[in-house]
């Protein structure tokens, strides 16, 4: 009798051992679950509005997530697109919704906005509506002449790193002229865009029915050109590339072959950004992840 009731108390103890493993197993197999929910939230972060909202959601995302390299090691399940939009987060008033008019130009031209140098300015918004605000934010702006060129001006930190790499290779500018090639007025962003397309393709874009004059002509105000820290080169060798590459400059913009971004950072950083990178017809892209 004694050995039996031994035996029972000796089972009930190990019952409940296994009742409390699997108990607290299961209260940690909620709380990842929870940590995932929070992950998926921020996931669709594109989809919501301003930066507050953006913010409340993604409470797992440090608010200096872009100056931490082992964040980004650790941190896996974080996407690309929601890398890149944490990187951008603090350069733009509002982070345009998905399937808008602005989303679509941050996605073909937002590519500059993760550049952290104080000396690189940007707009605060992905479009200048005209020659006023335009020259407004220009004269922000402390320019440096393009080695070996007559007039073509970029923002100092951009024009400093297009000149160490044409010290290492010879890179000649697209058409010579610099008000073209390198930083551009909205009128001339306004001329380019009549030259390939009109009021009818503008509304199109707009209504997110027409991509592809992206890659050839960029809608007036929205011009990277206009930011000066884009240029149209003649780029046709691999040494050419390699220097603008390891000198922050990259193609960003899909199908305009010239057209070079300064993002400021080498190659493999751009990966951390969440930038793809894709190849169409044997060249090279690094595009935002929107
Ligand atoms: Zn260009």
């Amino acid at each position: 009798m004694k050995v039996i009731f031994k035996r029972t108390i000796f089972l009930t103890i190990i019952a409940l051992i296994v009742f409390t493993l699997v108990t607290s197993s299961g209260t940690r197999h909620h709380i990842l679950s929870q940590s995932n929910q929070n992950s998926d939230n921020c996931v669709i972060v594109d989809s919501l509005g301003d930066r507050k909202q953006s913010s409340q959601r993604c409470t797992n995302i440090p608010k200096n997530i872009t100056s931490s390299t082992t964040y980004f090691n650790s941190e896996r399940k974080l996407t690309g697109k929601l890398r890149f939009l944490a990187a951008i987060t603090d350069k733009l008033l509002t982070i345009p919704q998905s399937g808008t008019y602005e989303y679509t130009l941050l996605r073909a031209y937002g590519a500059a906005f993760v550049n952290q140098d104080p000396e690189i300015k940007l707009p605060t918004k992905v479009i200048l509506n005209n020659e006023q605000e335009t020259q407004d934010f220009q004269a922000t702006l402390t320019m440096a002449k393009v080695n070996d060129s007559y007039d073509c001006y970029l923002q100092k930190a951009a024009a400093d790193a297009l000149n160490r790499a044409k010290a290492q290779v010879i890179i000649p500018l697209k058409s010579g002229y610099g008000d073209s090639d390198c930083t551009r007025s909205f009128t001339t962003t306004v001329r380019f865009w009549r030259k390939y397309a009109n009021d009818k393709t503008l509304a199109r874009v707009r209504q997110g029915e027409e991509t592809k004059i992206l890659g050839t002509v960029a809608p007036p105000g929205s011009s990277q050109h206009l930011w000066g820290i884009a240029i149209d080169l003649r780029v046709s060798n691999e040494v050419q590339k390699q220097a603008l590459n390891r000198n922050g400059w990259f193609r960003t913009v899909e199908n305009d072959i010239p057209h070079w971004t300064y993002v400021g950072y080498p190659p493999e950083k751009l990966s951390e950004f969440g930038f793809k990178n894709k190849v169409v017809s044997g060249v090279s892209y690094w595009l935002t992840p929107l």
